[in-house]
């Protein structure tokens, strides 16, 4: 077996990349406003009512259309998960990681074509969806793998005349619940992360980015996953979202997105229902409120480039994206003066031309993210951006706001686009203290070179992934697992060690002899 390794970001400086992306952008072009099917079972079901995904830098353009479950189809799409869960189960799960193995391998053939159709369809810039596609790669890879460590159980201790075993067996069907801002590699992660543990899922992609999961699903197929054990459903969240959260064969619901929609599930999977004979489970990544504290001892041309990549990258729509800096006051100017430099050489426009910054997700995105810039307004000072236009797509210029309060609602409200609050803290202590002062507790960085304030933050600083002397972005599957604490989620890491686990149950066998 080959060791993991993540998969290599594309160079685009390099002419000969440069045109197989543009290429591959070609090819989408050709097939976009198809038409995909729902994959109930065996079947491909195909329905009047369609979700039509649009290219968000160009609201005209059609991506294509999926057929919309109504739900009839997801109670068929789950009898046939619970049907093929039965044999799905009993696969080895050498056999369940080679069908990974297989996707990760089809996809890495297509990779600028997936890469394209997300700069098309979820307005990421090249580097942002190459980004994107090379972790779903790694997902397929990783997860693979750690089947394959986890197989055969966990070695426990056994007395004289005993042998006990500790095996991890799947837990039944599970619906998967995936964002837009990482429509490929979320939703890929989440969905094989269950597959492979030995589960049944029903996939419910995000409504603004289904094409890019219904061609994942097509690789799955052709990679030889039977069907019935990956079953397609987009569909509206108040109708077939709740049916299937309700539902009592739903054994578990993996989940990521916003901090509202997750609380709801949460909630509702806590209720019995009839016939309902387990507590379902939740793994859940929500929002996040990151921040980057710059010390007063720091590179501070570092401190400024990580904030503007962090709070800019995919136009602020990562939940680790930076959307606070805490900054020494003595060296708060300095690194304000240079991050707003930086920001106004920020391009904005159509992905297909790679411009730094592409679009936000929609129209209600736009709406939300610039009623947020009116707030800056009256909270702080606009030094970069501030602007807005939806009228082509929906294009937000990148946007600093300064000398706001730590308790503002800029510095405590999850906006999801280009826009970052800066705020002035004493001294190292209370700019750590102003960072955990959120609800939330995802991704963090400090920069920093006094070894004594990066053990502090190290052991204070309370996020689930923590970056020292780098940004807050960009965590890679095997190498920083990624998931947040309090209201980011249920404290899980995906890609990490113990990630699949969440997705089986632990069973003991002591036999005597
Ligand atoms: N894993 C991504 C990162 O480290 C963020 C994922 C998300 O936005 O949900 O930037």
């Amino acid at each position: 077996m080959i060791p993991y390794k993540h998969e290599p970001f594309t160079d685009f400086t390099n002419e000969e990349n440069k045109k197989a992306y543009q290429e591959a952008l070609q090819k989408v072009e050709g097939y976009l406003g198809q038409d995909y099917p729902l994959y109930i079972g065996a079947e491909k079901v195909t329905t009047d009512d369609k979700i039509v995904s649009y290219n968000p830098a160009d609201k005209e353009e059609v991506i294509g259309r999926v057929s919309k479950a109504n739900r009839d189809h997801a109670e068929k799409a789950m009898q046939e998960a619970s049907a093929a869960f039965e044999s799905w189960k009993k696969v080895k799960p050498e056999i369940r990681a080679d069908v990974l193995f297989k996707a990760a391998a089809i996809i890495r053939r297509r990779k600028h074509e997936f890469s394209a159709l997300l700069t098309k369809e979820a307005g990421k810039p090249w580097n942002e969806a190459d980004a994107d596609t090379a972790e779903a790669i790694d997902f397929l890879e990783f997860y693979a793998r750690q089947m394959l460590k986890l197989k055969d159980g966990v070695p426990v201790e056994s007395r004289p005349g005993e042998y006990n075993r500790y095996d991890y067996i799947p837990l039944g069907v599970g619906i998967i619940i995936s964002p837009w801002n990482f429509p490929f590699a979320i939703m890929a992660g989440t969905a094989v992360a269950a597959i492979v543990t030995g589960n049944t899922i029903l996939l419910k992609p995000a409504s603004t980015t289904p094409i890019v999961a219904a061609k994942f699903v097509e690789v799955m197929m052709e990679a030889g996953l039977p069907s019935g054990v990956l079953n397609f459903v987009p569909g509206s969240g108040a109708e077939v979202g709740d049916y299937l959260v309700d539902h009592p064969k739903t054994r578990f619901i993996s989940f990521t997105g916003s901090r509202d929609v997750g609380l709801r599930i949460f909630n509702r999977a806590s209720q019995l229902n009839d016939g309902q004979i387990w507590l379902k489970r939740v793994i859940a990544e929500m929002g996040g409120k990151d921040t980057i504290v710059v010390d007063k001892e720091a590179d501070l041309e570092l401190a400024a480039q990580s904030i503007v990549k962090s709070a800019f990258g995919f136009s602020g729509q990562k939940c680790s994206a930076c959307s606070r800096a805490v900054i020494v006051e003595d060296v708060y100017d300095q690194v304000l003066n240079r991050a707003v430099e930086l920001t106004k050489q920020l391009t904005v426009g159509n992905p297909t031309e790679n411009h730094f910054m592409g679009p936000v997700i929609d129209q209600a995105a736009f709406d939300k993210i610039m009623s947020y810039v009116e707030i800056g307004k009256e909270e702080g000072r606009i030094l970069a951006g501030g602007e807005g236009d939806s009228s082509k797509g929906y294009f937000v210029q990148p946007t600093i706001v300064a000398d706001v309060d730590p308790k503002a609602r800029l510095m405590q409200e999850e906006i999801f686009g280009p826009v970052v609050a800066f705020a002035k803290a004493k001294d190292f202590d209370e700019a750590l203290e102003i960072a955990n002062n959120t609800e939330y507790g995802l991704t963090g960085a400090v920069i920093t070179t006094n070894r004594s304030n990066m053990e502090k933050a190290r052991e204070d600083f309370h996020v689930g992934n923590l970056y020292f002397n780098r940004g807050c972005t960009g965590a890679i599957v095997g190498y920083q697992p990624f998931g947040g604490f309090n209201m980011s989620g249920t404290d899980s890491k995906a890609g990490g060690p113990d990630y699949l686990q969440l997705h089986m149950q632990a069973k003991t066998t002591s036999e005597t002899f």
